[in-house]
Order: C-alpha cells, then sequence, then structure tokens
C-alpha cells in the first residue's frame, strides 16, 4: 500500500495473495496513484471493474499521469484497472475464480481475489472517500452512447453527483435504478451517504478515439466540478434521461444476427423499428422486427452482431422533463 497522505504524487501497488494452478504463491500487483493538493475533499475515481471496457481505465491513466498537483485542491486516489486479472486477459469477469467484480461488493476478507479486492476498497478507500466514480463501459456484448450513470438518492449526495455528472458532458446523463445494486459498489457509497457517479462510456470490447477523447476531457471536467481544480467553462451539452425498468429491454429471443435499424444515440417513437433479428441459420424463419417500447432515445444497443437467447439487443431511455 502506498501513503495517502503524502503531499503531491505517489504510485505504487497494492499486493494480493493469490494462488492458481500456474502460480501457487502470487502477488497480484494492483497499481494505485494518489495525487494531493492543497486541503480539500477526496474522490476515488475506479476503473476497470470489468475487464473488456477501455475508456475508464484510460481516461485515469492519462489523469494520473498528467494532472498537475501544483493546482490541485484536496486528493485524487486513482485505480485505472481495478480488475487488473480480467484486463490483462482482455475478459469481463475475473480468470481466476470467475466472478464479476461490479457484483462482488461490499467483499469479504477471506473470500477470492475478486471478494478481497472488493473488501479492501469498502474498507481501505471508500470511508476515506467523499466522491467515488466508477467509469465502465458496456464491454463485448453491449453498446452504450456515452453516458453517466446516477441512482436517484435523496439529499445533498444526488445534487453534487448532477451537477458533475452534467459537467462531464456525455450525450446522455441517465438516472436508472438498478435490479443488483445491492452488490455493487453504488451501495456501500451510498449506505454511507457520499456521493456515487457511474458511466457506460462506449462498449462492443474496443475503444474509438471519439469515447477515449469524451472520457479523458469529461473526466477533467468531472473532478474539476467535484471541488478540484479551477472550473472551465462547459459548452457541452448532456440530455437527461431515465432507464425504465429491465422488463421494458428489447431482448433477443434466439440465438440471431441483430442488424439496428438506426443509429446509437438517435430518438424514437414509440412502434418505431429499432432493428431486425435474422435467423441466418433457418429457412423456416423470416427476419423479426424489434420495435421501441416507448418514446425516447436508443441509449444501448447489441455491442456484437450475433446475440444469443436473453441476450439486451436495445435499451430505449425516457426522457426527464
Ligand atoms: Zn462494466
Amino acid at each position: 500500500m502506498i501513503a495517502l497522505d503524502n503531499p503531491g504524487r505517489v504510485s505504487g501497488y497494492v499486493s494480493f495473495h493469490n494462488s492458481t494452478d500456474v502460480s501457487a504463491w502470487q502477488s497480484i500487483r494492483l497499481p494505485i496513484y494518489c495525487l494531493n493538493g492543497r486541503p480539500g475533499p477526496t474522490t476515488l475515481v475506479m476503473g476497470g471493474l470489468h475487464g473488456d471496457e477501455y475508456e475508464g481505465p484510460v481516461a485515469i491513466d492519462s489523469l494520473a499521469n498528467t494532472l498537475d498537483t501544483d493546482k490541485l485542491v484536496g486528493r485524487l486516489i486513482l485505480l485505472p484497472v481495478v480488475n487488473v486479472m480480467a484486463v490483462m486477459a482482455g475478459t469481463r469477469l475475473t480468470p481466476d475464480d470467475g466472478l464479476n467484480m461490479n457484483r462482488a461488493f461490499p467483499g469479504n476478507p477471506h473470500g477470492s481475489i475478486t471478494q478481497r479486492i472488493a473488501d479492501w476498497i469498502t474498507q481501505a478507500l471508500v470511508p476515506v472517500s467523499d466522491h467515488v466514480v466508477d467509469l465502465h463501459s458496456g464491454g463485448r456484448s453491449l453498446n452504450f452512447a456515452p453516458s453517466i450513470l446516477l441512482h436517484e438518492v435523496p439529499g445533498r449526495a444526488m445534487n453534487v453527483a448532477k451537477l458533475a455528472a452534467v459537467a462531464f458532458g456525455a450525450p446522455f446523463t441517465v438516472l436508472i435504478h438498478e435490479d443488483h445494486a445491492d452488490v455493487m459498489i453504488d451501495a456501500v457509497v451510498e449506505k454511507l451517504g457520499k456521493v456515487m457517479i457511474a458511466s457506460e462510456l462506449g462498449g462492443s470490447g474496443t475503444i474509438t478515439h471519439k469515447t477515449v477523447r469524451l472520457a479523458t476531457d469529461g473526466l477533467s471536467r468531472m473532478v474539476a466540478a467535484l471541488g478540484h481544480l479551477s472550473t472551465q467553462e462547459n459548452l457541452v451539452k448532456s440530455r437527461l434521461v431515465r432507464l425504465p425498468s429491465s422488463d421494458t429491454y428489447l431482448v433477443s429471443d434466439d440465438t440471431m444476427i441483430f442488424a439496428p435499424a438506426l443509429s446509437l444515440g438517435g430518438s424514437v417513437r414509440k412502434g418505431d423499428t429499432v432493428g431486425h433479428g435474422h435467423f441466418l441459420d433457418r429457412i423456416d424463419c423470416r427476419p423479426k422486427t424489434y420495435t421501441a417500447p416507448h418514446d425516447g432515445w436508443v441509449i444501448c444497443l447489441a455491442g456484437q452482431g450475433l446475440a444469443r437467447r436473453g441476450d439486451v439487443i436495445a435499451i430505449v431511455a425516457e426522457g426527464v422533463q
């Protein structure tokens, strides 16, 4: 572990014991940066909880290596790749134990590698932080129009989160209620009344010039809005939407190739064609048309051409007045 109170920039590794078929006494070394400026709040910024989501880790790595700590107010604790095993293996889940880092909170100090890293974040980092930013993208199977995600929680934390979310400047700021929130980092942070902000910044297991530029510039704007840097004028607009309940997501009925009929981020009216499912291995099945369940914006489409039965193939977010 590194000292979190040293002035200026400190970097190092946090080591976790691991034991696998190929390495009996392995040390998993998790990169960590701590940037200290003048007295002020602490923000924990994390990326790479899932190993096939790249915008967050790259934006955090850029921030860690370029931010001038003479201009910094407060402290930034930066973890570019929380699930370093999955990131380096190119997988969503931890290869060693098959667990999902973003369903492993609050963690377990006596558990597997994923559970122990989650426990360390819960016990050592969240309590010393005022704000927690957890940057995700869609991974292989989903592709999101770049969005900042907020849970609707009462009180001051939500107001701070909303200002910082809009400052990021993603095309969409999304209010969301998640079915599995209890086992995510979000629950740990919100139970302590702290500010929680998450994102979906792209997907399909790729990283593009456009999304990485937005992630890098947006993270700087968000950090400024959280009180760490003098705020710059933000000319980027973000549309506020709400994610409907998950039973309105469009889901693949069978293994098929999903061909979108519109662009990611576009607006739709109820009943508009979102795309067609093609059952290419069967001559007895005509293509199936999937339509928008309500008015809104298509903020997520299937991340790959091949969709399996039960995969989400489209999500239409509703406008917020
Ligand atoms: Zn993720």
